[in-house]
Order: structure tokens, then C-alpha cells, then sequence
């Protein structure tokens, strides 16, 4: 790409990642993208989230016209535009990200010589971790109980090879109306393979004023309520539990063998 191609359109596209919840938590790159933005183009509940600015437009959709929305914040780019397209969390992680490039992929070639970037942001996953300890200190997968976008037998699939390799597991997306059992059917696939003490954090509205995280196993999992607002994680066989006044730290070691 040319400078010359840059100086011909001032448009931009970024898309930022707003993290789980609270104002402290969205990191000072992403406020100088929304600051500078004459657009703002996301979910309805993320773009609430920011206060109104005059001079700026904001776009709120529905949370199942991705694909929509990325095209819009694109032709917006492309008209001049510096748009922000928002996402909970980080971009990347089940969000916006991968929406804008599937867009720019089977989009107009003008797209690729746009000015794009991605601004990272907290993900759930990392913030429930930090509530409780270090249970992510070691390997780990994350996985989108979210069958909208893939077949609910790949992530059976996937959840049992994850318990198999013995990752640390977040499961993001853990509920739905369509399905609404389909949380109990992943700890019954983990259960199968991993122990029943294995420890599990269900995390609900990390950040929020709502906040409520409970530590429980992986054979009572099944009875603790979990929503949208709630991502999960489960233990590897080397998660740990260091017993304190209140609720224990929970953490997987660095090193395999190490907590013995
Ligand atoms: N891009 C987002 C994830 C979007 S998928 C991120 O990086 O966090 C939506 C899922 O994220 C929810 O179903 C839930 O599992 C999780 N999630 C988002 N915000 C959360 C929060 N504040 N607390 C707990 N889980 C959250």
C-alpha cells in the first residue's frame, strides 16, 4: 500500500475491544480510537455503554447481523469515515474481528487498501481468571458453546479432545434459548473424562455492579445457574485450590507436577 492511497481517503476502521464491563478496563489505545471516531457501529448493549458525543453518529444493531454490520463500518471507511466498530471484551475473541476480515475477504478489492487495524481489549475468559487466581496459568482452550455459527457436534467434538489433552477449559457463550441444556450436555461430555472434583468457575457480569462468581466442581456444576453474561471455566487435573479464610485462590501451576 501507498502513502498516496492512505492521503486519498482519510477514512479509518478500527475495531476495538471495549472489555468485560467497567470503564477502568478499556485500555487507553481504545479510547483515543473512540475519542477520534465520527462512527460508532456495534451491538446494541456495547454501544450504550459509551457516553453520547456530539458530532458523532452511533450505529446499534442487533447481535445477529455481523456480517451486516461489518460491511456498513466498511463502506463507511471507505466514504471517509473513521469508524470504531465495538465489541465486548476483546475483538478478536468470538467478536467483531474475524466478522470485518470474512467481510473484507468477499468484499470489493477497494476494501483491502483500506486503513484498518485492531485494538485489543480484555477478554471474559481473563478477568473471571484473575477474580479467583491463576487457573489459566498453564495450557488452556476456549471454546463458544454458541451453536449458531457451528455444529453442535464439532463442539462436542472439541470439548472432549480439550478434557482429553487436559486443558484448562473457558467456555464462553454457555446459554441459550435454542438450547437451553446444552451447558449441562458439555459437563456431562467433561465429566465423562476429567474427575467430578475437578474445580470450575462459573463467572457471571465480571466487572459489573452484578458481578457473582461461585467456585463449585465439576460434578456439581451442573446445579449452579449460568446465563449469557457468565463464561465458565474448568480445571485441568492439575487445577488447584489453596484453602483460605473465605474463598479459596484457585490456580494451575506453571509446571506439570508441581503441585504435588
Ligand atoms: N468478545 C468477548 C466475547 C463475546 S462472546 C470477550 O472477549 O469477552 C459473549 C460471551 O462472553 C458471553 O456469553 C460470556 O460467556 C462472555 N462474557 C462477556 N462478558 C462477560 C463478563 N463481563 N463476565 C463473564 N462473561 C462474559
Amino acid at each position: 500500500m501507498t502513502g498516496d492511497m492512505i492521503a486519498e481517503n482519510a477514512g479509518w476502521l478500527v475495531v476495538v475491544g471495549l472489555g468485560p464491563g467497567p470503564d477502568r478496563w478499556i485500555t487507553p489505545a481504545v479510547s483515543a480510537v473512540l475519542d477520534a471516531a465520527t462512527d460508532i457501529i456495534g451491538y446494541g448493549p456495547y454501544t450504550a455503554r459509551l457516553p453520547v458525543q456530539p458530532g458523532r453518529t452511533v450505529h446499534a444493531s442487533d447481535n445477529r447481523v455481523e456480517i451486516e454490520r461489518a460491511r456498513h463500518a466498511l463502506e463507511l471507511a471507505g466514504a471517509g469515515r473513521r469508524v470504531a466498530v465495538v465489541s465486548g471484551g476483546d475483538p478478536g475473541v468470538f467478536a467483531m474481528a474475524a466478522a470485518v476480515f470474512e467481510a473484507i475477504e468477499h468484499g470489493p478489492a477497494a476494501w483491502r487498501a483500506l486503513d484498518i487495524r485492531v485494538e485489543p481489549g480484555v477478554t471474559a475468559m481473563l478477568a473471571a481468571a484473575a477474580r479467583v487466581g491463576a487457573p489459566l496459568g498453564h495450557d488452556f482452550a476456549a471454546i463458544s458453546l454458541s451453536d449458531n455459527l457451528k455444529p453442535w457436534d464439532i463442539i462436542l467434538k472439541r470439548l472432549r479432545l480439550a478434557a482429553e489433552a487436559d486443558l484448562v477449559i473457558a467456555l464462553y457463550n454457555p446459554v441459550s434459548r435454542a438450547r437451553p441444556d446444552k451447558l449441562r450436555e458439555a459437563f456431562a461430555v467433561l465429566g465423562a473424562i476429567r474427575a467430578g472434583d475437578t474445580p470450575v468457575i462459573m463467572a457471571r457480569a465480571v466487572g459489573r455492579p452484578d458481578e457473582r462468581i461461585a467456585l463449585t466442581t465439576l460434578g456439581e456444576a451442573a446445579e449452579v445457574e449460568a446465563d449469557m453474561a457468565t463464561v465458565v471455566i474448568i480445571g485441568s487435573s492439575e487445577t488447584r485450590l489453596i484453602a483460605r479464610e473465605g474463598v479459596p485462590f484457585v490456580y494451575t501451576p506453571r509446571s506439570y507436577g508441581a503441585g504435588r
